[in-house]
């Protein structure tokens, strides 16, 4: 059986303490008013300063909450870093690592990813590790074992089913408006859930996001595809309808 999708809003370096509040209560009004739930479970990942005055809201309306980020090692002098077990104290149950504009930006690497995924595992928070070609990969013709490589490298030990999420996210499609095709969707996240079956016993429920310009337009379609778990959204998690019609989109 397909594992339950999971939506995640990935709200980058955006907004203030009172439009954070307004975001969350609308969205969780749109949950308490919706006579159906929608068919997913729902995670918002805010800036750090938002994480802790958001988590009884989250709380309130059965949001995850997630961080965008957390250092490998659980404390120490490590000045500007948040460790994964501070997350989990302020009420998180997410995190997510190696975002592309981490990975290009901050220079992380897999084995940075990896280990900060394990820092995540240990402190009880399910890891969300992105993983993603650029535009030249895609136009090498060899995005699958870019993307395969990129998994298996940056891949938590210990991961599961209920620790683990991945999310493909084609850094040529984040923020852009374009999208892969369904047919390049299915045939990556089809390789993704094969080098799976290696690593993880329980490779068939672990949730396969796909991430890059998910918009209330193209949602059905992409949670449509073989093997697409759910979906990583940055600019439309930030408008609540738009947030709240690709939660819907879930079938
Ligand atoms: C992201 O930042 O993870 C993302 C997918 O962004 P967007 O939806 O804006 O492309």
């Amino acid at each position: 059986m397909a594992p339950r999708p999971l939506i995640a809003g990935n709200w980058k370096m955006h907004l203030t303490l009172v439009e954070a509040g307004k975001l969350v209560d609308a969205l969780g009004a749109l949950m308490l008013e919706a006579p159906d739930k929608p068919a997913c479970d729902i995670v918002v990942c805010p800036p750090f300063t938002l994480l802790a005055p958001l988590s009884i809201a989250c709380q309130k309306y059965g949001f995850g909450l997630g961080g965008q980020d957390c250092h490998a090692e659980e404390m120490g002098a490590f000045t500007g870093n948040v460790a994964a077990p501070m997350l989990a104290d302020i009420g998180c149950s997410h995190v997510i690592v190696g975002h592309s504009e981490r990975r290009s930006l901050q220079g992380e690497t897999d084995a940075m990813v990896k280990a900060k995924a394990e820092a995540a595992l240990a402190a009880g928070l399910v890891a969300i590790v992105c993983v993603g070609e650029t535009e030249a990969g895609r136009d090498s013709g060899k995005a699958e074992e870019i993307v395969v490589g990129q998994l298996l490298a940056s891949l938590p030990q210990g991961a599961t089913a209920g620790n683990t999420v991945i999310a493909y996210e084609p850094v040529w499609a984040i923020g852009t408006g374009r999208t892969p095709s369904v047919e390049q969707v299915a045939a990556m996240h089809k390789a993704i859930r094969t080098a799976l079956a290696g690593p993880v016993a329980e490779a068939a429920g672990m949730r396969i996001l796909y991430g890059g310009s998910v918009k209330p337009g193209n949602a059905r379609e992409l949670l449509a595809v073989e093997n697409v778990d759910g979906a990583l959204v940055g600019g439309a998690s930030l408008v609540p309808a738009d947030f709240w019609a690709i939660c819907t989109s879930c079938t």
